[in-house]
């Protein structure tokens, strides 16, 4: 397989989202991976372009017939990356997947060549006002996420790469050298 199957995970709010589009917009090698979910649609969010939706009877139906990469469960929403999806893409592509720490843990599990790079905040307080400032989710809300971030921060050293998100331009070129390094490997 010479094309690189790249995760990309990090605490929410971190930008891996703005990230991940910057650097498909101007790679155009490299693909995103659709998540499934059971969440509801946020304000701004297109179904088939930053997820599919689905329902839980769909999803439960979905994991029987063995159809994702791999799934979880977050904050009473279950994420799955589909499994025919991503193969399929990867035929032609490098391919991205932005999941979380586990997902990715598990991915990895399965293809061992998958590359899996952690995105970080310059620092929590910047985070934690990200999070605040863009007003999707209650105060309730934030503090699990919080709570997330602190168990995520503690597995990055079982991730191949650690990036600090300074600029979404830097970030993106380290991104862009880490696919290089990888496909110069194979
Ligand atoms: P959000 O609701 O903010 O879009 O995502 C919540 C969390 O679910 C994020 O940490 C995100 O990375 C993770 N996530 C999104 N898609 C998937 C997926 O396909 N699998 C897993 N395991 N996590 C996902």
């Amino acid at each position: 397989m010479k094309n690189v199957l790249l995760v990309l995970s990090g605490p929410s709010g971190v930008g891996k989202g703005t990230v991940a589009e910057k650097l498909c917009e101007k790679n155009k090698g490299v693909e995103l991976s659709i998540s499934c979910t059971t969440r509801k649609k946020r304000v701004g969010e297109i179904e088939g372009v930053h997820y599919f939706f689905i329902s839980k009877e769909d999803f439960k139906k979905k994991i029987e017939e063995n159809g994702f990469l791999e799934y979880s469960k977050h904050f009473e929403n279950y994420y799955g990356t589909p499994k025919d999806f991503v193969l399929k893409k990867l035929e032609k592509s490098d391919v991205l997947l932005e999941i979380d720490v586990n997902g990715g843990l598990n991915v990895k599990k399965e293809f061992p060549e998958t590359v899996l790079v952690m995105i970080l905040p310059p620092s929590m307080e910047e985070l934690k006002n990200r999070l605040i400032n863009r007003h999707t989710e209650t105060e309730e809300q934030i503090e699990i996420r919080l709570e997330r971030i602190k168990y995520e921060l503690d597995k990055q050293s079982l991730y191949d790469y650690v990036v600090i998100n300074n600029s979404v331009e830097q970030t993106v070129k380290e991104i862009e050298e880490i696919i290089i390094k990888e496909k110069n490997k194979k």
